[in-house]
This record gives C-alpha cells, sequence and structure tokens, in this order.
C-alpha cells in the first residue's frame, strides 16, 4: 500500500523578541549549529515526512537556503518562503503553497529537541484521529487569573498539558479551519489545535511527547539547550 503523504512546516518566520538578541531565536547557534538546523534535521531524516516546507523571516529565503538547505543537504525542503506578522500568518502562507496532501506537520523551528519517534508516533495518531498535538502533562500546578491578575480558579493538574509542536492535522481539516480562521478578526491565537478547535469544533487528540522539546525561547533556555546537547554526546 503506497504511504500517505505528509509534509513539514517549519516555522522560523519569528522575530524572537523574547531572547533578547539581535539574531532571531531560530539562528542562534548551539554547538556550532543554528537552532533551525536540528529542527530541520529530526523532519529530513524521519521516514514518515516526505516534503519540508520551511517559512523565514522577511528577506532570509537566500540566507536559509544557503547556510542552511544546501549546506546541509536538507534535499527534502520543496519550497522556502516568507512568513507572516504572527505566528497563524505563518502557517496559512505555508498552506498557500502545499499542494494536497493527506497530513500537515506544523512545527516550531525553535525546537530543536524535536524526535523522530515523536513525529513517528503524531504520525500513528493522526491516522487515528484525524488532528493531534504533542504535549507533555504540567509539572506545576496552572492558575487561571481574573482581568485584576488575582486568582479565578485551578485547574486540575491531571487534566493540564503543556503543548508543543508538531501538530498534526488531514490536510482538508488544518485547510479549512485556517481558510474561515481569516475571515475572522483572530485573537489571541498562539498554537494550530486552537484554530480547528475553535473553527471546526473538533477534538483533538493529545500525544505524549517528552519535555525537552523545548521551544527555545529566552536567555536561559539556550543554557539548558546546550546542556541538552552535552548530555546527548
Ligand atoms: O512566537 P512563538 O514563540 O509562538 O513562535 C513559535 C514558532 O513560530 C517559532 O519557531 C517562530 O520562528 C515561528 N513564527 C513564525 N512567524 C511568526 C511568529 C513566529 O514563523 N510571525
Amino acid at each position: 500500500m503506497k504511504k500517505e503523504k505528509c509534509i513539514a512546516v517549519i516555522l522560523a518566520g519569528g522575530k524572537g523578541k523574547r531572547m533578547e538578541s539581535d539574531i532571531p531565536k531560530q539562528y542562534i547557534e548551539l554547538k556550532g549549529k543554528p537552532v533551525l538546523y536540528y529542527s530541520i534535521k529530526e523532519f529530513q531524516d524521519c521516514d514518515v515526512i516526505d516534503e519540508i516546507i520551511l517559512v523565514v523571516g522577511e528577506g532570509e529565503i537566500k540566507y536559509c537556503k544557503e547556510k542552511l538547505v544546501d549546506k546541509y543537504s536538507f534535499n527534502k525542503v520543496s519550497d522556502i518562503i516568507e512568513g507572516g506578522e504572527e505566528r497563524y500568518h505563518s502557517v496559512y502562507n505555508a498552506l498557500m503553497v502545499i499542494e494536497k496532501c493527506d497530513y500537515v506537520f506544523v512545527h516550531d523551528g525553535a525546537r530543536p529537541f524535536i524526535e523522530e519517534q515523536v513525529i513517528h508516533n503524531a504520525f500513528i495518531n493522526v491516522k487515528e484521529f484525524k488532528a493531534c498535538v504533542i504535549a507533555v502533562q504540567s509539572k506545576d500546578t496552572v492558575k487561571i487569573a481574573d482581568e485584576a491578575g488575582f486568582i479565578s480558579n485551578t485547574p486540575n493538574r491531571n487534566r493540564v498539558w503543556n503543548i508543543q509542536t508538531p501538530q498534526v492535522f488531514e490536510y482538508d481539516i488544518i485547510r479549512r479551519a485556517y481558510d474561515l480562521l481569516m475571515k475572522t478578526n483572530c485573537e489571541n491565537i498562539t498554537d494550530d489545535a486552537m484554530v480547528v478547535e475553535n473553527m471546526l469544533n473538533l477534538k483533538v487528540k493529545l500525544v505524549q511527547g517528552n519535555y525537552e522539546n523545548i521551544k527555545v525561547t529566552t536567555p536561559s533556555d539556550l543554557i539548558i539547550a546546550n546542556a541538552f546537547l552535552e548530555g546527548k554526546k
């Protein structure tokens, strides 16, 4: 039987304001290679993935092609495009260039510690549930705040998950959800699952990932990221 066609969208179009660095977080180097290198490499090496669409910041296409895609022979990268103002614009731009396929894997380029095994697991789950996200159970108790900054309620920690990427969907589902989203005023959209939940009212399956799959966001994350790489050696 022919394998389903899977396209990964790797997002590297953010400016990384929280990193307090001149370089966007996805290009900061870990052991001599950009953060984004590690994210692409895992999808390149994973046999589930057929193609990769790389979404980069304004004016960064040439840099990414030369310094990453060509340099490291990432031959699954079929397109490099510019992202948009917010993360969901970047995802939408990618959906606009994707030809029909079976599944779309959306991954934050700033998560360099994604593992092939987790991508495989997501594939198994999306085939069963049509929409799934990689996540880990919250180690901390989470509080919901009211507008004045007081605690308004405390969800049961056993039910609280921290959401990561990849977030994986049947092509038709993510395409329909984003087409509908773009007709709204798009407030507070921070991941893809919520687009599918809100626009199509579909259930999204949580798939256990691992705690190392951090988003390298702040300067202290770089220290942690280097420690993870050191530990892998
Ligand atoms: O900003 P946030 O931490 O949610 O970014 C998650 C991922 O989305 C990062 O890899 C970032 O480069 C990407 N992004 C993007 N386009 C934007 C904002 C973020 O591709 N406009």
